[in-house]
């Protein structure tokens, strides 16, 4: 079966969305490189848009991702303000420059064509590139932007990753298999399997910098007021919420920030505020093309980030036991993407808030000094009470109910973990692995009209009383 690295999980790139922003951007940059030596012959380009890509690919912008792809930059490293600009440049001139070297005529309002009526047969999420070649054939590529920002072109294998790890791992059964018989923890097995696709310094690296981006993203949006863009006039709420904890507390940087939360009072009304305002932030940040790590979506971006602040600001935990979190977090989430979505399009929210949050409850009972079978049935329990849960984004926006989705569940892992720490798995009726057996038998029996087409649920009825005033 399929192999899938922790960093895989867990991606730094733009907002809005890892299926609908992230995986398109990617698309485009796999087309250009199929243009290879073609490229400066190219005349024009055309991009189609179908199913949930079409439905709400305007308020996702993916319209923005295929540019920005096409373009060449990359979602990890490109300058996140400076996108508006390029938009603005491209809508102007009508002209787009592919891969920064070549410059065609590119109208968006042409050149992208959303066919709201029409799917793609492998998966909701589908595109296709066409590229006119002077004196020769044209080249076009159909792709799917599978959930996560996983992205695969027609006709190629999902599953192209059987790399040999010392502990395979298809289920959480085999886990637990393997930590048993080599008297592991969680993140040891992980850490064993990543050194086959990384060396060691470069893990504790790259693990290092997705926590660095979480945490500027939360102090980011903790710091910033204002409108959200997309027309839906949603008014920021992190920094209010930020500034009434703080009160008139001063610091320069993130980390003295950090210390300033850790000497305040902590209740529990404070914490379930500050975690509510962690989640908050970073979701705002993600629904303005800020820069977020994906995990194991971009609109799921939050749960995470706001369980590790909660950890590190209320229980001292320091950057080890954050990377040992991301290793366990990350390794739940292969699993969901094994047996069952992380594509809210196939599964609906619980295949994105449902799996953010069990991730991070599996990941915080084990950083708690959990067992493994409390870790495991941590997961379990978040996302046993996500089971069902619809995917309905008002206005195909990232907004509402997206931006507080992180912050209940952020919460539901908390408790969650809680839980599973007071309890004796070995009593447990409901194993992980039968949990996500369920909740893909559920994704396949939901309405299409509650896996983010914004046709149903929240998004009719708004979008019903809107017309009526
Ligand atoms: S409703 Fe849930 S699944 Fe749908 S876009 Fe929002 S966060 Fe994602």
């Amino acid at each position: 079966m399929e192999r899938i690295s922790i960093f895989d999980m867990l991606k730094i790139g733009v907002g809005p969305s890892s299926s609908h922003t992230i995986g398109p951007w990617q698309a485009a940059l796999n087309f250009l490189d199929k243009l290879d030596v073609h490229l400066n012959q190219v005349t024009t380009v055309t991009v189609d848009l179908y199913g949930s890509l079409a439905k709400t690919g305007k308020g996702h912008g993916t319209d923005i991702a295929v540019m920005m792809g096409l373009r060449g930059k990359n979602p990890r490293t490109c300058d996140v303000a400076s996108i508006t600009e390029k938009m603005a440049d491209i809508e102007h001139s009508k002209q787009l420059i592919l891969d920064d070297k070549h410059r065609i005529m590119f109208d968006p309002q042409v050149d992208i064509i959303y066919h709201f009526d029409k799917s793609l047969p492998f998966h909701p999420n589908g595109l296709r590139f066409t590229a006119q070649i002077q004196d020769t054939a044209p080249i076009s590529a159909k792709y799917y932007s599978v959930g996560g920002g996983f992205v695969v072109e027609e006709g190629e294998d999902e599953i192209h990753n059987t790399v040999q790890l010392p502990y395979p791992c298809d289920k959480s059964a085999d886990l637990l298999v393997h930590c048993h018989q080599d008297s592991l923890n969680i993140w040891e097995m992980v850490w064993a399997n990543e050194q086959h696709w990384r060396t060691p310094d470069q893990i504790m690296s790259q693990l290092q910098s997705i926590w660095e981006t979480m945490r500027t993203c939360i102090y980011n949006g903790c710091h910033t007021t204002g409108t959200l863009p997309g027309g839906l006039n949603v008014q920021r709420r992190a920094n209010q919420l930020h500034n009434s904890l703080m009160a008139d507390a001063t610091y320069t940087t993130i980390d003295e920030w950090i210390d300033v939360i850790r000497s305040k009072p902590n209740t529990f009304q404070d914490v379930v505020r500050w975690v509510s305002c962690f989640a908050l932030a970073v979701n705002e940040q993600n629904a303005s093309f800020g820069r977020v790590v994906t995990a194991p979506t971009n609109r799921a971006a939050g749960v995470l980030p706001a369980v590790m602040m909660y950890l590190v600001c209320f229980h001292g935990a320091d950057s080890k036991a954050i990377h040992r979190f991301l290793m366990v977090a990350g390794e739940i989430g292969t699993f969901f993407k094994k047996g069952a979505t992380i594509s809210a399009a196939q599964g609906g929210c619980q295949a994105e808030i449902g799996v953010s949050s069990a991730m991070a409850a599996a990941a915080l009972a084990e950083a708690q000094g959990g067992t493994i079978e409390q870790a495991l049935m941590a997961a379990e329990i978040a996302i046993e009470h996500h089971l069902g849960m619809t995917c309905d984004p008002i206005g195909g926006l990232v907004q509402i109910p997206c931006i507080e989705r992180n912050a209940m569940g952020a919460m539901k892992a908390i408790t969650a973990a809680n839980i599973a720490l007071e309890s004796q798995p070995e009593h447990a009726k409901v194993s992980l692995d039968d949990a996500i057996l369920v909740m893909w038998e559920t994704a396949k029996d939901m309405s299409d009209k509650y896996k983010e087409t914004s046709e149903g649920g929240l998004s009719q009825h708004i979008a019903v009383n809107v017309i009526e005033c």
